[in-house]
């Protein structure tokens, strides 16, 4: 049973303006349909890919199939305009049923599925373009089509040891919800009350406590994530040498994924990573910058105040957090697997590496919106990429939630 397919209650913009960005680095899985298209359209009989490999095996015993990359990345029907072949030459039917579909997504929950868009297409991430609602209609279409639409799924954990029905669950991601769209505080504020309530609910024994007496625990607990979280914005720590390194080793896995990093599969590059790894890990001297443009900085002038950024620069920021929690993304992070704490907690860190890392692409001069959209980019990426959603990633969230350094690292990198 396919479940009905409905918007955000808050609302999202886009249209696609042709940049090609989604054709680099994208892994695009074909179906059966998408195969028998692209046979039929014989590539191989095309002047400029007779000797192309444009299909390869989706992982190394996987039956699936997926389009090639060129060495940088890019899909191997990416012209040099940034167009796509395909579309140019059969039209935007002919091509693969992940690139029509692409940036949306579904959401599957308990009766609904939410259609909401990846932000990292710079276009979604700027909110550019006309009101979701005008796409539904064809998305819709084009999902049900391809048998697309979900059916039912279970809920995600409450905690990492507690499971619970639907509503409970919702009830649960409600109270960060309404954290996250808090308006009279702050962005950063906000997820430093959800991750304090996050906390604080990883220790409970909710064995018994259920209806009523949860609903009760749940406003006791965020009156209680609100007084926790005053004191980490009246002194701002530093992060310890324990939470410094982890968090460099994640921002390092996050660099790979901002649109500027142009990465090529090569030996060379493989071994720049290594030496890369044991640079961040140390946290001294120069920070490498890869093939990233950025102005040369140390750890230690990472350090530092980025200064306050005004509500224009960060809407880009504030738009993906809110969208992140309200379509509950962010719980069914791995199809679910993640517990809420969980997903909230790799979430929110989010906000810390994209504040480092502004303070690492822009050097002395202020953020603009621009260099905004290209962390929110980066930070959608990471919702998909193997290192940040496997389990050395929940393993050292988890850490961070218990040590109480998320909610530190986020109110240091926010000065
Ligand atoms: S990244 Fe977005 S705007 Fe750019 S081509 Fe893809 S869908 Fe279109
Ligand atoms: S097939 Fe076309 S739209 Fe899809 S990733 Fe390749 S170039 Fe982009």
């Amino acid at each position: 049973m396919s479940l009905p397919l409905k918007l955000l209650p808050i609302p999202e913009c886009w249209d696609c303006h042709n940049c090609g960005i989604c054709c680099r680095g994208a892994s695009v899985i074909l179906n059966d349909t998408d195969l028998k298209r692209l046979r039929d359209q014989h590539w191989e009989k095309h002047p400029d890919f007779r000797r192309k490999r444009i299909l390869v095996r989706a992982g190394l015993l996987g039956r699936r199939y997926r389009l090639a990359h060129r060495r940088d990345g890019t899909c191997v029907f990416q012209d040099a305009d940034k167009l796509c072949r395909i579309h140019r030459e059969f039209g935007y039917v002919a091509k693969p049923h992940v690139c029509r579909m692409a940036p949306l997504q579904m959401i599957p929950l308990e009766s609904f599925v939410y259609v909401t868009l990846r932000r990292y297409c710079p276009s979604a991430a700027a909110d550019r373009g006309r009101p979701l609602k005008e796409h539904l209609h064809e998305y819709r279409r084009l999902a049900l089509e391809s048998g697309a639409v979900p059916g039912p799924v279970p809920p995600p954990k409450l905690t990492r040891r507690c499971r619970r029905p639907w509503k409970e669950t919702l009830e649960v991601a409600e109270t960060l919800h309404q954290f996250l769209l808090d308006e009279q505080y702050p962005l950063v504020r906000r997820l430093v009350h959800g991750l304090e309530f996050c906390r604080l609910l990883e220790r409970c024994r909710l064995r018994k406590i259920h209806g009523p007496r949860l609903t009760e625990l749940l406003v006791m607990l965020r009156a209680a994530a609100l007084e926790e979280a005053k004191p980490l914005f009246h002194e701002r720590v530093p992060p310890s040498r324990r939470s410094g390194r982890p968090f460099r080793l994640i921002a390092l896995e996050y660099l790979r994924l901002h649109p500027d990093f142009l990465s090529e599969s090569s030996w060379g590059d493989r071994v720049r990573m290594l030496h890369a790894l044991w640079i961040y890990a140390r946290g001294k001297g120069r920070v490498p910058c890869f093939r990233l443009d950025f102005p040369p900085a140390s750890f230690t002038e990472l350090e530092r105040p980025l200064g306050a950024l005004t509500e224009e620069v960060m809407q880009p920021l504030i738009r993906y957090f809110e969208r992140s929690a309200v379509s509950l993304r962010y719980a069914m992070f791995k199809g679910g697997r993640w517990s809420i704490t969980e997903g909230f907690s790799a979430l929110a860190l989010g906000l810390s590496v994209a504040l480092w890392t502004l303070r690492f692409a822009c050097g002395p001069r202020p953020p603009e919106v621009a260099d905004v959209i290209k962390v929110v980019m980066m930070l959608d990426r990471g919702e998909t990429y193997a290192p940040l959603v496997g389990t050395l990633h929940r393993w050292r969230t988890r850490w961070l939630l218990d040590d109480h350094q998320l909610s530190r690292l986020a109110a240091w990198y926010a000065r």
